[in-house]
Order: structure tokens, then C-alpha cells, then sequence
């Protein structure tokens, strides 16, 4: 059985001690909750504040982006040694704002993903479509081109330290959140090409995490379909109450599934 994974995407969001704040919330109802893997992914600036958070607690600390080389004359970025040296485990590989906003293509996604991997980071690569790829029937098209440019070559050997998330981007941070049957559709096929490029066996332990505008009150909905094993969580992951609702509602899936 998969281990569902929430994750909190916090953005371009709060200062050091707001995102100190923030974990400590959360962190008081869910200390303990082995069932789930939660991980917090605060902007650059917070990471070592909200780890220091994190010490004894089971949650864990992920980045939103990471730069391919180690080190180098690359001003403004910041490397995979660095996040792991800043006590990162996961970090966000190709989210579709960065995608939009700071011209991300499969090739950079790709070439981010091995310098995750290289470096020990669990990559949380993000793929989905847009809303007029989805109108002209050209998402099952997207996702093959996004998993093939991200998972080509070396990658593909890694496939079992990586998480998907299917974020139609059409629903992040929209309020319009795909249908659980939407998102059933996606997730299946996409583990259908996981399985077509690596095998079943693979493509059965990888983890396939919806993302867009998943909120405490339609998590439960969306978690329950059969191959979404968590949720990439952006604006509800800023209010606490939000985030830990929707940890539960992972739970509560998992107890009504044995
Ligand atoms: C995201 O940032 O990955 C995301 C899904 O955002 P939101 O939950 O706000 O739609």
C-alpha cells in the first residue's frame, strides 16, 4: 500500500517568524501521525527557522524549487547540496507557476529533477495541463509529453524516489478544483504511462498526488479515488486549521480502506 503524502506549498508567503508561527500550529495536532507523510515547503528564507520546528516531529521540510548545478556563478539560485545541507528531504520540481512565470520547459524540470535525485532530495515533480489543452482534448497529450521530457534517461532508474503531482493548472489557486472523477481519470493514466515506460511494479509504488485548490472541506472527496495517494496543498496549507484538516481527511480514507 502507498503512503499517502500532503504537502503544503507555502510560495511566495510569510516572513521567518509568520512560518514559525504557522508550524508550530500545525505541528501540535499532527506530532505523532506516523499514517501520512506531511511535508512543509516554506520559502528559501524560512527553511532553517521552520526545520529548527521540525526537530522530533515526523513532519518534514521540502523546497518549492532548486537550481541543477551544485555551485557556480548562478546569482539568485540556490542548489541541491544547499537545500539538502538546510535539512530539506523533498523539494517541488516544475510547478506550473514556475513553469508560467520564470519559463520552465521539460528540460529544465528534467535537469532539476537529476540534481534533486543526485543529492538525495525527493523530487515532488508537478505536471497537468491547461485549461485550454483540457478544452481541446489535448490533456492525456500534455501528461505524456511532461512524464517523458522529466523521466527521460537517467531519471528513470530514480522513479521509486519520486512523487508525481497531477496539477491541472486550470485549478491551482482558482477555488475550481477537477472532479474526483477528473482527477481518477488523470492519476490512472498516468500511471498507466509510468507503467508503459518503467513497469507495473514501479508504477505501482509510485506516489501520485493531486494539486489545485484542495481545501479541508473537499479533500476527503478527492483522496478517496483509488490511484491518488495525497495532495499538493497551496493556499489551504496556509491557514492551519486547513492543513491539518485535510492530514485527517488523508486518514480518515486510509482507515475506511482496510
Ligand atoms: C499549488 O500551489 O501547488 C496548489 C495546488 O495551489 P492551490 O492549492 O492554492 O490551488
Amino acid at each position: 500500500m502507498r503512503k499517502p503524502i500532503i504537502a503544503g506549498n507555502w510560495k511566495c508567503h510569510l516572513t521567518s517568524p509568520e512560518a514559525v508561527a504557522l508550524v508550530q500550529q500545525v505541528r501540535k495536532p499532527l506530532d505523532g501521525l506516523e499514517e501520512v507523510e506531511i511535508v512543509v515547503c516554506p520559502p528559501y528564507t524560512s527553511l532553517s527557522a521552520v526545520k529548527n520546528q521540525l526537530a522530533s516531529s515526523s513532519m518534514v521540510l521540502g523546497a518549492q524549487d532548486l537550481f541543477w548545478e551544485p555551485q557556480g556563478a548562478f546569482t539568485g539560485e540556490v542548489s541541491a547540496p544547499m537545500l539538502a545541507d538546510a535539512g530539506c528531504r523533498y523539494v517541488i520540481v516544475g510547478h506550473s507557476e514556475r513553469r508560467r512565470y520564470f519559463g520552465e520547459t521539460d528540460e529544465t524540470v528534467h535537469r532539476k529533477l537529476l540534481a534533486a535525485l543526485a543529492h538525495g532530495l525527493t523530487a515532488i515533480v508537478c505536471i497537468g495541463e491547461t485549461l485550454e489543452e483540457r478544452e481541446q482534448g489535448k490533456t492525456f497529450d500534455v501528461l505524456t509529453r511532461q512524464i517523458g521530457g522529466a523521466l527521460s534517461g537517467d531519471a528513470a532508474q530514480d522513479i521509486a524516489r519520486l512523487v508525481l503531482a497531477y496539477e491541472p493548472v486550470w485549478a491551482i489557486g482558482t477555488g475550481r478544483n477537477a472532479t474526483p472523477e477528473q482527477v481518477q481519470e488523470a492519476h490512472r493514466f498516468i500511471r498507466e504511462r509510468l507503467a508503459t515506460l518503467f513497469g507495473t511494479q514501479p508504477a505501482q509504488a509510485v506516489r501520485i498526488q493531486y494539486g489545485g485548490s484542495v481545501t479541508a472541506e473537499n479533500a476527503r472527496r478527492l483522496l478517496s479515488q483509488p490511484d491518488v495517494d495525497g495532495a499538493l496543498v497551496g493556499g489551504a496549507s496556509l491557514n492551519a486549521d486547513s492543513f491539518v484538516a485535510i492530514v485527517k481527511a488523508a486518514i480518515q480514507n486510509l482507515q475506511s480502506k482496510i
